[in-house]
This record gives C-alpha cells, structure tokens and sequence, in this order.
C-alpha cells in the first residue's frame, strides 16, 4: 500500500508505494483510511523526543492515529461491524480484558495498543484497529470522514477533558491555556457547555480562531495572564484546561485559578521538561486546587460525542483548516516546529 513513511527522525517523511499491508488477527478489523488528523503527538514522535517518555520507535515506520474510514476486512471474531462500515476509533485502543477495561475505562487499559506499531498507522492507506469491538465507533453518515478524523485524538481527547475529567458547567470562567488543536476543541466544547471561556495564547490569529469558536475573552500570553484572569473573572477561572504542556503554560495555568480551582492537564510535555514540572505546592493547599489529568476518550463515550456533532453543537469541521496529501504530510510537521499551524491538517487519501 501506499504510505507516508518516517525513515529518520527530524527529516522529512517519504511517501512509499509499497509498504507491507498490515495484517489482521481475529479479533482486528482492517480499515481503509479515508481521512487523517496530522497531530502535535506525531511532530513530537517524528522528533524523535519520546524517548525519555518510554516511546522509543523502531523505524522505519508509519505513523498517524486520528483515522477515519471504511472497513475493509473483519477477524473472525469481530461482530459489531462489517465490511463497508463507516468508522472511528481513539488512537489508544484497549485490550478490553484488564482491570481498567472492566471498569469501564478503556481509554487508560493496561495493555493499549497502537496502530502505528502493527505496521501502519493513519498516515498509511490501511491502517488496523486491535479488538474492534472494543475499540471501533461507527460514524454516523452525517458526519464527514474529515470530521471524523479529528475525532481519533485532539478533539475527544478535548471533549473528555471538559466534560468528564472537568466537570466544567454552564456559567464556569474557564481559561484554555493553549490554542493549538486541543485547546481550540475546548474552546468550542466548553463553549457549548454554557461556560464563559478565556482562551490564552501567543498567536493573534489563534485568538481569533477562538472568539469565532465561542471564547468570550481572549489573553495574549504574557507573564501578567494570571493576573489578567483574576481581574477578568474577579478572583480567578473556577476551571483551566491546560492545552500546550509545557512549563510556559503550567504555572500560569494553576496561578489563574480562583480558591477550590481545578486544573485539567491534557497536554504532554517535550524534550525540555522531560515530564518533570514545578509545582507551587503550598498554594494547592492554601486554596485547595485539584489538579485532574486527562488522556484520550474511550470508544464506548464517542455516541455522546457524536450526537452533539451531528446536532451542530460542536463543530470539528471549524477547526480543519485544510486537506492535503500524503505527500503534504511532512511539509505539516515542518510547519508544527516553530507552532505555525492554526487548526487542523486532514490528510485525504
Ligand atoms: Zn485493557
Ligand atoms: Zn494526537
């Protein structure tokens, strides 16, 4: 099949006609990728700055996991879905026998599985999706696989954060500290919710992008934010989603919160903090904040999801700036090295 391929980390990615086919086991489906999300996690992978984060890749290797498509083959043992379907599914997928998967928290398994590491992820024309009946979602029809590819990972991994891990509710102040993928998804998700969104970011033209999506104020970073979101919300976000991870948006992600604040931390930190940040200790205490972590969206949470889009609720289609290619792909990541991109690439295949 044909593939966009990361030979060698940091250089640009080769578009190859035959890369192996991935092959299916009896509980896989084989999906053809009609469209792809080309994330912030595939720039940090491509960089090769994973490593320390327990992500080392063997290459070469085809990366990309917010895939949308048509099923193409079915396992054996697969009975939710046939050939034809239209599908999603979350870039995490479960193994959907251990003690997470029990509970009902597929999203964190014990064993996640992805595709990129059974020989093709979405960047590829076929891409593998482990225990399908676990982990696949169908797309309603009035969703577009556009839409839909945003949905593998930035978009619900927002939608998860807002509304399960931050328990945000209409009339909250809540900031959005970063405007990138995932935070411009919370904007619009919390928006949608009924709360008085703050987006923060360096970009201009970010800011924009979220006033359209709902924002009702927006910061340009500064080191005075904080206290610009103190003042604005007279005494602090009941709520700040943390969209970048890192160190520039953490401190003042958790000094703009007012007294029994909660910060929801969905981004991941890169070859500069290694995983390791700050942390003012004392005043976590002093004003009772709750810090929650938020990673990804189980398949068995995307109906809710998706009917708020269909409705027109939410609108992944807002933040999809443009298609491109297979052969594009590597120009994007370029791109992503100095945050130039607003919004979502979509590879179209
Ligand atoms: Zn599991
Ligand atoms: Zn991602």
């Amino acid at each position: 099949m044909r593939a966009a391929v990361l030979e060698a980390f940091k250089q640009p990615l080769t578009v190859w006609n035959n890369w192996p086919d991935p092959e299916i086991g009896p509980d896989d489906v084989l999906v053809h990728v009609k469209a792809n999300g080309i994330c912030r996690s595939d720039w940090h992978l491509w960089q090769g700055d994973w490593d320390w984060n327990g992500i080392t890749l063997p290459v070469p290797i085809v990366l990309g996991h917010e895939s949308a498509g048509i099923v193409e083959e079915v396992g054996a043992n697969v009975t939710r879905f046939r050939k034809g379907d239209r599908v999603v599914y979350p870039f995490n997928q479960a193994c959907g026998n251990c003690a997470m998967c029990d509970e009902g928290s597929q999203h964190v398994c014990s064993n996640m599985i992805f595709s990129m590491f059974r020989g093709a992820g979405g960047f590829g024309e076929y891409n593998v999706v482990s225990k399908a009946d676990v982990n696949l979602v169908a797309l309603p029809e009035d969703v577009s696989f556009v839409e839909g590819a945003a949905l593998g990972c930035r978009f619900m991994t927002a939608f998860h954060g807002v509304t399960q891990q931050g328990r945000i509710r209409a009339g909250e102040w809540v900031a959005v500290f970063g405007c990138g993928g995932v935070g411009l998804a919370a904007v619009d998700i919390a928006s949608a919710m009924g709360a008085n969104v703050i987006a923060v970011s360096r970009s201009a033209d970010k800011l924009a992008k979220a006033r359209e999506l709902g924002a009702v104020h927006t910061v340009t970073a500064s080191e005075n934010t904080p206290q610009e979101i103190q003042e604005l919300t007279q005494g602090g976000a009941h709520a700040s989603v943390e969209c970048l991870g890192t160190a520039a948006t953490w401190m003042p992600a958790l000094l703009s919160l007012r007294t029994r604040g909660r910060l929801v931390r969905l981004g991941m930190t890169g070859e500069d903090e290694r995983g390791i940040l700050p942390i003012p200790a004392d005043l976590i205490v002093g004003r009772e904040l709750t810090i929650v972590g938020s990673y990804g969206m189980q398949a068995r949470c995307y109906p809710e999801m998706l009917r708020m889009i269909a409705a027109g609720v939410i609108k992944p289609s807002a933040l999809v700036v443009e298609t491109v290619s297979m052969e594009q792909v590597a120009d994007v990541l370029q791109a992503m090295s100095d945050y130039g991109t607003l919004g979502y690439s979509v590879l179209v295949n």
